[in-house]
């Protein structure tokens, strides 16, 4: 936060200074609308600093097709305009086929490939091990998008946000928003720890928090968290430029020269009164990463059960953790180290520079959480990317920008916020 007070009003406030409000700020300042972001603590200091650095569309449920083959051409766009290099290369993503059913996953997936003329395509066996280098893995091919992209995480928020501010856009770090406020149904403006400000739109872009703002105006979003560990790589041999996915483990080539290894599907979800409540929507994905996933339940339970409304009078929850910063999960990035050593023997040897993690936010069917709200005129909802949106989050930002400036946008209908349930008084959290 800077010294300067905050204007008492603006045309939109942005709540969330990730890759998808960052975003949104950028163009709305590009149409010269008045907009001002507030960031509960630092710039991109969550899931978008955090994250893999994947840019695919490769894979992408086609209800968020169109979407992402925007987003890459986006973020070319951006890579150029922005204050430093943030390390957008299109160096392609690769999944390898280990059995039957993914081969016969990724055939079927390749007609909205086509359907979006994308330059997917299957490699063969020979064709897959020219591209992802000497290895050892037992593969039957792969699906590969040569047009994929990858950025550093830790480098495109903040340069894009510098730039911003370069150019006279008012985004404040340390700045927490303790409330959204109407009068009737309509935003009225928000209540924040430094004061408020009136606007007539308010874009909630703020990852996994967005629950909290949103149920309190009456959207029972059910949106959870699941933490997912990271590590890069001190300098390694050149495998594959490529970003590599498969079961055990996945990796980027990163600019300096290093790794970013993980694995997909491994996570640790701790239990609130909400995973409890929306169990049942989340039956499907449940079922497929039950054994994937580690279960905890202690102290966040309670609180969350015990804590109370909004009050944008009081400091609250998101005073309270200015940066979401758990914990990685060493035993598993050991094994995924492992497994990469494993899988290409070049890596053997090879040791983790530094490890993090991140609260991924997730929603029911893995899509976002992006439009206005139904009987809220003035609220624009963009979060719920469930692990995917940073590549996605240059468009989701465009469109945010786009609704806020009262433009059409797009047709965003398998994307309502309010696909969950009904928009109203008295919604539990
Ligand atoms: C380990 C990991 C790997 C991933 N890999 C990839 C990948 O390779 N490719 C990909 O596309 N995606 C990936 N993702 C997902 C991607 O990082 C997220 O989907 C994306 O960053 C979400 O951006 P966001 O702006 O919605 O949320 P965030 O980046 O979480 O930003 C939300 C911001 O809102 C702020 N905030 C919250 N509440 C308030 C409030 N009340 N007032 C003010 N500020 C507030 C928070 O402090 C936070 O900074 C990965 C995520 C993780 C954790």
């Amino acid at each position: 936060m800077t010294d300067r007070p905050l204007p008492t009003s603006t045309e939109v406030v942005v709540v969330g200074g990730g890759v998808v409000g960052v975003a949104t700020a950028w163009f709305l300042a590009r149409r010269g609308v008045p907009v001002l972001l507030l960031e509960k603590g630092r710039i991109a200091g969550e899931q978008s600093s955090r994250n893999w650095g994947w840019i695919r569309c490769q894979g992408r449920d086609p209800a968020e097709l169109a979407l992402m083959c925007e987003s890459s051409r986006l973020w070319e766009e951006i890579a150029r305009e922005v204050d430093g290099d943030i390390g957008f290369r299109r160096t392609g993503v690769t999944y390898l086929a280990e059995s039957d059913a993914d081969n016969a996953r990724f055939e079927a997936w390749l007609a909205h490939a086509r359907a979006h003329q994308l330059d997917s395509r299957m490699l063969t066996r020979a064709e897959t091990d020219r591209l992802i280098g000497e290895n050892r893995i037992d593969h039957r091919g792969a699906l590969h998008t040569a047009s994929d992209a990858r950025a550093e995480p830790a480098a495109a928020v903040p340069a894009m946000a510098r730039t911003l501010a370069a150019r006279g856009v008012d985004l404040r770090a340390g700045c927490a928003v303790r409330a959204i406020e109407r009068a009737g149904g309509r935003v009225t403006g928000v209540a924040t720890e430094h004061g408020r400000v009136r606007c007539r739109a308010v874009v909630v872009a703020a990852g996994v928090w967005s629950r909290l703002l949103l149920v309190d105006v009456g959207l029972a979003l059910p949106q959870l968290g699941v933490v997912a560990s990271a590590q890069r790589t001190t300098p390694a041999p050149l495998v594959t430029e490529s970003a590599v996915g498969r079961a055990a483990v996945a990796l980027r080539r990163r600019a300096d020269a290093g790794y970013t290894i993980a694995r997909t599907t491994a996570a640790t979800h701790e239990i609130l009164p909400a995973s409890l409540r929306w169990a049942r929507l989340y039956a499907p994905v449940l079922k497929r990463c039950w054994r994937t996933t580690k279960w905890r339940l202690g102290l966040p339970f309670v609180e969350a059960l015990t804590a109370g409304r909004l009050d944008g009078e009081r400091a609250g929850p998101f005073e309270r953790t200015r940066v979401l910063d758990p914990a990685p999960d060493h035993a598993l990035l050991d094994d995924v180290l492992a497994a990469a050593a494993r899988s290409w023997p070049q890596l053997a040897g090879v040791t983790p520079a530094q490890r993090w993690a991140g609260v991924i936010d997730v929603l029911p069917d893995e899509l976002p959480a992006l439009g206005p709200v139904p009987d809220r005129p003035g609220l624009i909802v963009a979060t719920g990317f469930s692990g995917h949106g940073f590549g996605i989050g240059s468009a989701a930002g465009r469109v945010a920008a786009e609704l806020a400036a009262g433009e059409g946008a797009i047709d965003l209908a398998a994307l309502a916020p309010e696909r969950f349930g009904p928009v109203g008084a008295g919604v539990g959290a």
